[in-house]
């Protein structure tokens, strides 16, 4: 079975991987079991990251990796806080007081104007070399609420409000989640691009 690397610590992250790739006849091993440490995100953009990320695994354990970058993109702050989303609040950032900010931020804006979209990108490197490695880009369009609702999910998920399902991202359940979401629908393309090597 064809090793590849996950370069993510997210034990969330490493289990959707490992499902969908399992059935695909790859083993799907965490960066961890390599003691490979994370990588410092100095791109500005998600592609950027993605591939500093996937390269640093390749690098240090010889194997193929995947790597993925995400975050949320909000009209109204120009497309911030976009590759700084999981930082956005500080050095001490986490969900909590990330949503607090945004909601700070847009606190005098209008609904029509709360037009947001999540990206994920992943990158797929056969080795730390590759100079073409395999870039997979899904979008999730929705809007800031102004106040959280719901208790699935993670980041963002409740003040992201999903007009196709009419509800927020922290109240879909997992699978459906997965289904429509930007890192589902990037995954879902880098399967077909792996299934054709
Ligand atoms: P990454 O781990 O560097 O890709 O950080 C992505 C950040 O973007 C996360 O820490 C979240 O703040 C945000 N984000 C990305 N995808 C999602 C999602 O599916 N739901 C909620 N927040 C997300």
């Amino acid at each position: 079975m064809q090793k590849i690397v996950i370069a993510s610590g997210n034990a969330g992250k490493l289990r959707e991987f490992q499902q969908l790739l399992a059935g695909c006849g790859f083993e799907v091993l965490p960066q961890s079991e390599f003691s490979v440490s994370d990588a410092d995100e100095t791109g500005t953009t998600f592609v950027e990251n993605a591939i500093i990320k996937a390269r640093h695994a390749c690098a240090k354990t010889g194997l193929p990796a995947i790597a993925d970058d995400s975050g949320i993109e909000v009209d109204a702050l120009n497309g911030r806080p976009g590759v700084y989303s999981a930082r956005y609040s500080g050095p001490y950032a986490n969900d909590a007081n990330n949503n607090k900010k945004l909601l700070a931020e847009l606190v005098n804006v209008p609904d029509e104007k709360r037009t947001a979209r999540y990206h994920a990108v992943l990158a797929f490197m056969r080795h730390a070399d590759d100079p073409t490695p395999i870039l997979c880009h899904g979008v999730w369009e929705g809007f800031i609420l102004t106040e959280a609702r719901g208790e699935n999910g993670f980041g963002y998920d409740p003040l992201f409000f999903v007009p196709s399902h009419n509800c927020a991202a922290a109240e879909l359940d997992k699978a459906e989640k997965n289904r429509i979401s930007h890192r589902g629908k990037a995954l879902a393309e880098l399967l077909v691009s792996l299934q054709q090597q």
